[in-house]
């Protein structure tokens, strides 16, 4: 018996193996030539956007109008936005939306790390590159005669830095 290709409304032979999940390499699918290529496409567009792009791309009109399920439903996330064969998906990354999302969104490590530094969740990565350099200052421990509590201190301080320098600092 043939295995039919996975995908919406296709008739071919499923002879490719398709992961299900992201994360999880054990489950498949199989699809014909034509849509493993596609998916293909797909899947390592995936791998190169960040948590935000990827938060943003669910999130938005593009997706939203395209797909006929709920993303809640069984039908998993990626079935979903592979089966809408989403062509102007770079589009939507320039679009002003975008960037309105990118200057408010923010992790809650991120909110955490902002509060280490106390700083609060606008600031800008000019402000938390100054207030770092203020903050290294006050609590050095050469400043506080080696006292092992402003130690500490700076260590969270300099983790949160680097933190939020990851994920807002200039690249
Ligand atoms: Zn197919």
């Amino acid at each position: 018996m043939k295995i039919i290709c996975d995908w919406k409304n296709c008739k071919e032979i499923g002879a490719y193996k398709a992961p299900v999940e992201r994360d999880n390499s054990k489950k498949f699918k199989l699809l014909c030539l034509e849509h493993i290529k596609l998916f293909n496409k797909n899947w390592n567009y995936f791998e190169n956007m960040n948590d935000q792009e990827i938060e943003f791309f669910i999130k938005s009109d593009l997706t939203w109008h395209k797909s006929t399920k709920n993303f809640g439903s069984s039908e998993n996330f990626f079935n979903i936005l592979w089966n809408n064969a989403l062509e102007d998906k770079l589009n939507i990354f320039k679009s002003s939306n975008f960037k309105e999302f990118k200057k408010t969104k923010i992790s809650q490590t991120d909110r955490d790390a902002l509060e280490v530094m106390e700083l609060n969740d606008a600031s800008k990565w000019d402000e938390i590159h100054s207030k770092f350099k203020k903050l290294v200052k006050k609590y050095h421990p050469d400043k506080n005669q080696g006292n092992k509590k402003f130690e500490d201190k700076l260590k969270k301080i300099t983790l949160a830095y680097s933190q939020l320098k990851k994920t807002l600092g200039k690249k």
